[in-house]
């Protein structure tokens, strides 16, 4: 999951990182009167979606009166923000920060995620900070400053002034920047996230650190432990589908192919597209209804397969282990009567109550197309979706 830089930077707050002082603000009246509570005459107002790249899109501008700020305010919010991170639909744009500009001196970049091979913390950090961190790692991969932190004894303060004197740091700055890092460590941990970046971590005109960008990613398999962060959660700008399957507990990632594919279990899910592949089909979706389905989610995962147009056919290859298939059977026929579908529709179901599953679809007077052995099934679905007779 997500945060909003608003909302990661209250987390930075909390845990002792310097950010720049700022108002949230839902309307341009909210701005201008965020504008007031900052003072001064100068703000950066900044478009609040889950994406990078605002600077290059137009999300992030420099304002020096009020009445430019209500200009800037006005096009950014009800808008959408179109970055090179976000496709050409962009994210809705509902709030904005409105921050206290900041005299730049230079622009760094620090991050912390996990290095899933070493199995421990890495600190990535860069002097080459700002908007092209990507270009840099791709062109100047030397630039680019990497320490990992032992698993027992965490990060330790050598590899905070190894990173500080390759990032050209001094005195004062050798000091601020490890607090960062070990603040950084501890939300990190205490969050249970999978990466924090700070792009750019600026060194400002009075010479000190401040954050003045501020990513957070949570685990999502962590997130029942912190109901608190789980209530940030902003759906608006995650992915329709995407997220009306997460509220259904169910797996689901689009795909190109016009087959819409719906099992239980990730394991034959996979298997399953490579059979639809290997009969020279293209699968739509993959589709975990997960081990414990029910009627109703599998009803939900129909209205999700058929909400994708592309979908020619769909097949259904359920194995019973726990699940019963003569209940999956009855909620394939309770979707298909609820949802009308009109492309055909091939059901695989194997183990536990087979063949009284396969009896309740034959006899339900549905368009359905039945099978017991999953070759068959999908060598029938990838006909089916070319129109050929099955
Ligand atoms: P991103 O493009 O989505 O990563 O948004 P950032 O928050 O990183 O902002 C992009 C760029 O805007 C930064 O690299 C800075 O150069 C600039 N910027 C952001 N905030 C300020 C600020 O307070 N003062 C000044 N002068 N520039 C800023
Ligand atoms: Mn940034």
């Amino acid at each position: 999951m997500n945060l909003h830089e608003y909302q990661a930077k209250r987390l930075f707050a909390d845990f002792g990182l310097p950010v720049p002082k700022s108002q949230l603000a839902g309307s341009v009246g909210e701005a201008v009167a965020a504008a007031e509570v900052l003072g001064g005459d100068r703000w950066v107002i900044k478009a609040q979606v889950h994406a990078g790249g605002r600077g290059k899109g137009g999300g992030v501008k420099l304002v020096d009166s009020f009445s430019a700020l209500r200009d800037e305010a006005a096009r950014l919010l009800g808008s959408r923000l179109v970055t090179p991170q976000t496709g050409a639909a962009g994210l809705p744009v509902r709030q904005v920060l409105i921050e206290q500009p900041t005299g730049i001196a230079r622009e760094l970049y620090l991050s912390v995620l996990i290095d899933r091979q070493a199995e421990q913390l890495a600190f990535l950090a860069s002097d080459a900070g700002g908007m092209d961190i990507e270009a840099v790692a791709a062109s100047e991969p030397e630039r680019i400053i990497r320490v990992r932190t032992n698993t027992a004894a965490g990060l330790q303060a050598f590899q905070c002034r190894y990173v500080g004197f390759r990032l050209g740091l001094r005195g004062q700055q050798l000091r601020q920047l490890q607090q960062i890092m070990f603040a950084l460590q501890r939300l990190f941990l205490d969050s249970d996230a999978s990466l924090i970046e700070i792009n750019p971590l600026v060194v400002t005109s009075d010479g000190d650190l401040l954050a003045l960008d501020a990513k957070l990613n949570l685990d999502d398999n962590a997130l029942y432990r912190h109901a608190d962060l789980a209530a940030l959660r902003d759906i608006a700008q995650e992915d329709a589908r995407e997220a009306a399957a997460a509220e259904h507990q169910l797996n689901y990632i689009a795909l190109d192919g016009d087959i819409g594919c719906m099992v239980n279990g990730a394991g034959l899910a996979m298997a399953t597209m490579d059979l639809v592949k290997l009969h020279g089909g293209e699968p739509a979706n993959f589709l975990d209804v997960g081990g414990g389905a029910t009627a109703e989610r599998v009803a939900e995962a129909f209205k999700l397969i058929l909400s994708d147009t592309k979908v020619k056919a769909v097949l259904v290859n359920i194995f019973g282990g726990i699940v019963r298939c003569d209940l999956i059977a009855e909620g394939i026929i309770q979707a298909v009567k609820e949802t009308r579908i009109a492309v055909p529709v091939v059901v695989r179901l194997e183990g536990t109550h087979a063949e009284q599953g396969l009896a309740l679809l034959n006899d339900s007077g549905l368009d359905l197309l039945t099978e017991q052995d999953l070759d068959s099934a999908a060598g029938q679905v990838v006909c089916a979706a070319r129109g050929e007779p099955v």
